[in-house]
């Protein structure tokens, strides 16, 4: 299996023609690349690759919508959309570790010392009111100083210098767990920035689990083969030898910078921060690189972290609750749980299951296996007749969330809740669902009454 962004491009060529849109008029990288992505959604009703080859400032064309569609990305991973989910578990489940190779397409072109401008990159400005121009599909790689445990996750990037960037660490994740203890010994943290990606490589990315679980390893279960990494030039980081690009570099120690505001998947713009600083040390990337981009709070970017949410919420409520039916991330913060509840409790093991197991759920509510997550007024109509208030709810406070929540007190220190919408004692013992007698159902036939078209 082509491990490379460019092996997917030819599948979707080959497959889905119309999904793969090439735009030769010049467009300046300041809003009007989120613009045309946003509004081919809206008002075309199509979400393709888009490939920008010719973007004002720079030489290298921009691809951004990549993960826009659930079936471009469970096509990225060999199974139907519906079966994305299964899929997803078993690499988890069943993890590739990667091989390291000797080089790669990404070494083709490398840039050091003074040939280093993050200024020649497209200056990519998503939203009005962003503080500059942002990298937002670098997938970080680091290994931790002190073991032999290594991470990856997507990490903003504010360009804030030819050789800087400032970076977002999620507060209490794994790649702020490293860096935490690399300052403590005033020490750097050699990371590197993988940008331009074959989609199973930004899926296993986002792999939620223990620090210790290797999202590499969930990415050659995805691949079905291990993933394929080199060197870098000048650290001992492992990077995917056919990414695009990569960026090589070191968060500082004890340095930070002022970034944002910046409007993010919440669909919020948050304020300025004090965050830290990342020093490039060089750029090694394919000839004729595509600089990835990922359209910012739209489906690009909220399609491809809910499938790994997803999977890592259904793997943890499992392990609570045996009769588990279905997971479903609706939106930010928030997760839906369908339970077969064989008995009183069950409802409150899975919400302590989801809050346990992702930082960032904040909201659970759980049913019945009659109701359907997938479809909100089933949810709401749940909630609306199965729920008392005073008993169902459960509130946690003074946890630990997601630091982009506008409604925290504290840049992620929040409340939780989960929402116990399943029939009480038990669905077969509650208040009667109305319905046509079965037998009726069966017999009638709307044909028999002039009523079929
Ligand atoms: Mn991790």
């Amino acid at each position: 299996m082509g491990q490379d962004l460019r092996s997917f491009l030819d599948l979707v060529k080959r497959k889905k023609p119309d999904d793969l849109v090439i735009v030769s008029r010049e467009v300046n990288p300041a809003y009007e690349i989120t613009a045309l992505a946003a509004k081919l959604d809206r008002e075309g009703k199509r979400r393709p690759v888009l490939v920008f080859e010719n973007v004002r400032g720079t030489s290298f064309p921009v691809l951004t919508n990549l993960h826009a569609s659930r079936s471009r990305l469970a096509a990225s991973i060999n199974t139907p959309p519906d079966e994305m989910l299964r899929k997803y578990l078993r690499a988890m489940e069943k993890p590739i570790p990667p091989t390291v190779v000797s080089t790669g397409p990404v070494k083709e072109v490398v840039k050091k010392g003074a040939e280093i401008d993050l200024y020649a990159l497209p200056q990519i400005v998503h939203h009005q009111g962003d503080a500059g121009p942002y990298i937002t599909a670098a997938i970080s790689f680091a290994r931790d100083l002190e073991d032999e445990i290594w991470n990856c996750a997507y990490n903003r990037l504010m360009i804030q210098g030819r050789d800087r960037t400032s970076i977002h660490l999620t507060t209490g994740k794994h790649l702020w767990e490293f860096h935490r203890k690399a300052e403590a010994k005033s020490q750097p943290l050699p990371v590197a920035f993988a940008i331009g990606v074959h989609p199973a490589i930004a899926l296993g990315s986002l792999a939620i689990g223990s620090i210790d679980e290797d999202e590499r390893a969930i990415m050659g279960g995805l691949f079905g083969e291990p993933l394929e990494l080199v060197k870098c030039e000048t650290s001992d980081v492992l990077v995917p030898a056919h990414a695009e690009m990569v960026i090589e570099a070191e968060i500082l120690p004890h340095q930070r910078v002022a970034e944002g505001p910046f409007g993010e998947f919440t669909g919020y713009s948050l304020g300025e921060r004090q965050r830290e600083v990342v020093q490039v040390n060089a750029i090694t990337h394919r000839r004729g690189a595509f600089f990835q981009d990922i359209a910012v709070a739209h489906l690009d970017h909220l399609l491809l972290s809910t499938i790994p949410m997803e999977a890592n919420l259904y793997r943890a409520v499992r392990a609570m609750v045996p009769s588990l039916r279905a997971v479903r991330v609706p939106s930010p913060f928030t997760c839906y749980v369908s339970i077969e509840q064989r008995i009183p409790g069950q409802a409150k093991n899975a919400i302590m299951a989801v809050l346990g197991a992702d930082l960032y759920m904040k909201r659970v509510v759980v049913v019945d296996h009659d109701v359907d997550v997938f479809d909100d007024r089933q949810m709401t109509w749940a909630i609306g007749t199965r729920c008392q208030p005073d008993r169902d709810i459960t509130i946690v406070t003074n946890a630990r969330g997601s630091d982009l929540d506008p409604s925290s007190r504290d840049d992620g220190y929040t409340a939780k809740w989960g929402v116990d919408a399943t029939a009480k004692p038990s669905l077969a013992a509650y208040t009667p669902r109305h319905r046509v007698p079965p037998e009726v159902w069966t017999r009638i036939k709307l044909e028999d009454f002039g009523l079929s078209k």
